[in-house]
């Protein structure tokens, strides 16, 4: 269908990879969700860049690792616009410590916020994609979850668990033309990155064989690609990450 009448909901998306995601998305015509869960300002501000490309936003509040409130997002998507062709599964946090440190509290919310949401919104958007015999589920994985990283057990395990959920779900969804597919950036320049102590950000790169951290619009662009242009691709795990893991 013409991607002019399409509607994308994109968690968290008031900064970082999100918000990128989102314009690129605003770029090829479609109408935007901007979630955010607590920087409400910024998320406004997306809303409003992408209002300035031409199409239509809506910015809803959420914190998607509660299932109440990621299923009450999509069902307002759906009660406001009539529709939800694309689903990007991009929140996303991280807690990281070394296993000896780590506590329950840090391996329950990384696992609810990144993996329990993917769960809550393909689950609330599947009945209406559907019903529409058409959809774009996209979830924003890791290069960790594919190779594991020190300190990042919880997440490691969390974006490990997005790629075997989107194989399922990309196998159960494939007869009603919907496809689900893995985005997995390498380390890109965003908040959760400048997080990570410079030093170690230093021998981080060293490891990269292009040398250098990605861009959030390098992980925009192949979002926008597997949304609008990859018909035939599902249950993916795609890789933009310079080459750190192959
Ligand atoms: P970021 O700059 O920290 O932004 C995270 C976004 O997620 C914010 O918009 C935040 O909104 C939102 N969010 C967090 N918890 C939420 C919740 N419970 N409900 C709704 N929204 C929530 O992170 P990023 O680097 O752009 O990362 C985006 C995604 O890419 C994440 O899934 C991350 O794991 C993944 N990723 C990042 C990298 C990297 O190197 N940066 C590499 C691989 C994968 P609020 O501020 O409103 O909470």
């Amino acid at each position: 269908m013409s991607q002019a009448r399409q509607v994308a909901i994109v968690t968290g998306s008031s900064r970082g990879i999100g918000r990128t995601i989102a314009l690129e998305l605003a770029r090829r015509g479609m109408s935007i969700v901007v979630n955010y869960h607590s920087s409400e300002s910024e998320a406004q501000g997306v809303a409003s860049e992408v209002r300035a490309l031409g199409v239509d936003a809506l910015c809803l509040q959420a914190n998607v690792a509660d299932p109440d409130q990621a299923r009450g997002l999509v069902e307002q998507v759906h009660a406001q616009w009539g529709r939800v062709d694309v689903m990007v599964n991009n929140a996303g946090i991280t807690r990281d410590k070394t296993l000896r440190k780590l506590t329950d509290d840090d391996w329950l919310q990384v696992i609810n916020t990144n993996l329990g949401s993917v769960y809550y919104c393909t689950t609330a958007v599947m009945p209406i994609m559907i019903e529409q015999n058409y959809g774009r589920i996209i979830n924003i994985s890791s290069y960790v979850g594919q190779a594991g990283n020190f300190g990042q057990a919880n997440y490691g395990a969390s974006k490990g668990g997005i790629i075997a959920f989107t194989k399922t779900a990309a196998l159960e969804l494939a007869r009603y033309g919907i496809t689900v597919n893995a985005i997995a950036p390498g380390f890109t320049e965003t908040e959760m990155l400048s997080k990570v102590p410079a030093e170690v950000q230093e021998k981080i790169r060293a490891r990269i064989p292009m040398g250098r951290f990605g861009k959030p619009q390098e992980v925009a662009k192949v979002v926008a690609f597997i949304a609008t242009d990859a018909d035939y691709i599902t249950g993916q795990q795609i890789n933009v990450n310079g080459g750190v893991y192959m």
